[in-house]
């Protein structure tokens, strides 16, 4: 399993061009919202977005206690399916 990082693209709404991340805020741990600008000159867009964190996919070995994220769905059926079930 290798998971290489992969570096986030988002495209501009109006021509597609990556964006840029002007700045961003964390409003809570878990919400954040940002300002964007498109890169190509020709276009110009700038425009806000807001990044919320929903789930956990791994759990933190070091928890914020004020956190809690629920697990996402496919997870949360393996791990209440995993304790005693094991029938074979
Ligand atoms: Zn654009």
């Amino acid at each position: 399993m290798s998971e290489a990082p992969i570096r986030p693209r988002i495209p501009c709404p109006h021509c597609g061009q990556n964006l840029r991340i002007r700045k961003s805020q964390g409003l809570t741990p878990v919400y954040r919202e940002a300002v964007f600008e498109c890169r190509n000159e020709d276009c110009g867009w700038r425009g806000k977005a807001s990044i919320e964190i929903t789930h956990t996919i791994a759990p933190s070995d070091i928890p914020n206690p004020s956190v809690s994220l629920p697990f996402v769905p496919r997870l949360r059926k393996l791990v209440m399916s995993q304790p005693s079930t094991a029938s074979a």
